[in-house]
C-alpha cells in the first residue's frame, strides 16, 4: 500500500476503481474495524480459505492458530491472500441483479513469515488477541506449553488494497421510472451482554474491557 496508489501489478484493481482505496490510512482504518480475517493459501489438496482471528502491528497483519493447523503450517514462507470484509447494508436495487451491498473489504496478498522469537511471538498474540476487546492482562497469562502450541505468521501490508462501497443503488434510468422499490437497508453489529459461564465460580466478574463492549459496535 502506498499513499498514492497501489503498490503491485497483482494489487492494482481493474473493475470497480471508483471504490479503490490504497490509502494506509484507510487501509488501516478498515483493518481496525474489521474481526475475521479470510486466510487463501495454495496446498497439495489444491486452495483452501479458512476464517481467522488477527491483528495489526506495525506495517504487519498477524494471524495465529494451532502448530496443528495444515494451513497455517503450509503457510509458512509462501504467498497468502488474507481478506478482512465488513457488510455494512444490503443494498436493494428495483432489479435484482442490481442489488449490491455496501461495504469495506481488505484484500492483502504476500509473504507469510513465522513470528518465531519467543518474546516477538508473545507480543504478537497480544496484539491479536486485543484486537477485539483489551482482555490479555486481565486474563490468566499463557503458560509454556500454550506458547509452544501456537503458530504466529506476520504478513507485510505493502501490496494490500481496499474496496469500499457506500450510497444508493444504481439503477437504469427506465427502473428510477418504474413502480419497484429500492434503498438501502442497513446493517449493524452490535455487541450484547455479558453471559457467565455454567460452570464459573460465584462472585466472578468480567473485566472492564468485557463488560464495555456490551452495547458497542463490533465494527466500530
Ligand atoms: C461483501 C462483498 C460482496 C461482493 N459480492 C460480489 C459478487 O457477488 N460478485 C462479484 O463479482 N463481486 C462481488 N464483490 C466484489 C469483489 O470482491 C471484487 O472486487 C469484484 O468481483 C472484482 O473482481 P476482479 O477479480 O475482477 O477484480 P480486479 O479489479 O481484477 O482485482 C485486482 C486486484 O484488486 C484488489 N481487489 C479486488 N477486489 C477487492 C476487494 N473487494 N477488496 C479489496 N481489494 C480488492 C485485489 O488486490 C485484486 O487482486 C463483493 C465484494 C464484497 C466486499
Amino acid at each position: 500500500m502506498t499513499e498514492h496508489g497501489p503498490a503491485s501489478a497483482r494489487t492494482t484493481m481493474k473493475r470497480g476503481t471508483n471504490r479503490a482505496v490504497y490509502s494506509p490510512d484507510e487501509i488501516r482504518g478498515v483493518l481496525q474495524a474489521g474481526m475475521i480475517a479470510h486466510v487463501g493459501v495454495t496446498t497439495e489438496d489444491g486452495p483452501i480459505v479458512l476464517p481467522m482471528a488477527y491483528g495489526v502491528r506495525g506495517d504487519n497483519i498477524l494471524i495465529h492458530g494451532s502448530i496443528a493447523n495444515a494451513m497455517l503450517r503450509g503457510g509458512r514462507g509462501i504467498d497468502v491472500c488474507i481478506t478482512v470484509t465488513i457488510v455494512d447494508g444490503l443494498v436493494v436495487a428495483r432489479s435484482p441483479l442490481h442489488n449490491s451491498m455496501n461495504y469495506r473489504s481488505v484484500v492483502i496478498r504476500g509473504l507469510a513469515s513465522p513470528v518465531t522469537d519467543p518474546a516477538d511471538q508473545a507480543d504478537a498474540l497480544k496484539v491479536i488477541n486485543d484486537h477485539i476487546a483489551p482482555i490479555w492482562d486481565t486474563a490468566r497469562p499463557p503458560s509454556k506449553i500454550d506458547y509452544k502450541q501456537t503458530l504466529v505468521l506476520s504478513v507485510p501490508l505493502t501490496e494490500a488494497s481496499a474496496k469500499i462501497r457506500g450510497g444508493d443503488p444504481i439503477d437504469d434510468a427506465e427502473d428510477i421510472a418504474g413502480p419497484h422499490w429500492a434503498g438501502v437497508v442497513p446493517l449493524t453489529s452490535t455487541w450484547g451482554e455479558p453471559i457467565d459461564a455454567a460452570d464459573l465460580n460465584d462472585g466472578i466478574v468480567p473485566s472492564p474491557a468485557v463488560v464495555g463492549l456490551a452495547g458497542t459496535d463490533a465494527h466500530g
